[in-house]
């Protein structure tokens, strides 16, 4: 999931470079554009490509939920809740940059987020915090729309699986399968 989750995001920022009438090389963590024409509109549209890709997904699966039935949980309703989950980046990119902030009395210049609310001229945090709120929110309804008892489970092995698969791609399988 964490793997999907980051390459996906990153495919977004190669389809953004491709938009531009650039290309991109695709690493495991990251996405480098090449040949982008000059200048800050083209920049933003290529950084804003990983976080849209991002949110689009979560918020098809979030309207996949909302659709299917609340009180069942068929096997296809696992792939909604995953896409849906998607938006647990927003929260979490949030909370690093609060305690990237607390460490080091900095806002945050690296992440799409921070980066596209610069190129903007808006406060580093004017994208981010909205995002993160609505991703709270997102993840709420998620449990809201899957029966009560796969709640627990779901907090507790989603989390768990994603700080696993973040550290396994991370570490392990994507520096050996992408550059
Ligand atoms: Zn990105």
């Amino acid at each position: 999931m964490a793997a999907i989750g980051t390459v996906s995001h990153e495919l977004g920022h190669v389809a953004a470079d491709y938009a531009v009438g650039g290309s991109a090389v695709l690493h495991y963590a990251s996405a480098t554009p090449v040949g982008i024409p000059d200048g800050d509109f083209y920049r933003g549209i290529t950084v804003a490509g990983g976080p849209l890709q991002t949110v689009l997904t979560g918020s098809l699966g979030l309207l996949a939920l909302w659709w299917l039935p609340r009180t069942e949980m068929p096997p296809k309703k696992w792939l909604a809740v995953l896409a849906a989950a998607f938006w647990s980046r927003e929260p979490f990119n949030m909370l690093a940059g609060f305690a990237f902030y607390a460490r080091t009395g900095h806002s945050p210049t690296r992440g799409d987020e921070y980066r596209l609310a610069t190129m903007l001229d808006l406060n580093p945090w004017a994208l981010q915090i909205p995002l993160g709120l609505l991703g709270i929110a997102a993840c709420t309804l998620i449990l809201f729309w899957i029966p009560k008892d796969w709640r627990l489970p779901l907090i507790v092995g989603g989390t768990a699986a994603n700080v696993f698969g973040f550290a396994m791609w991370m570490g392990v399988l994507g520096p050996a399968l992408l550059p």
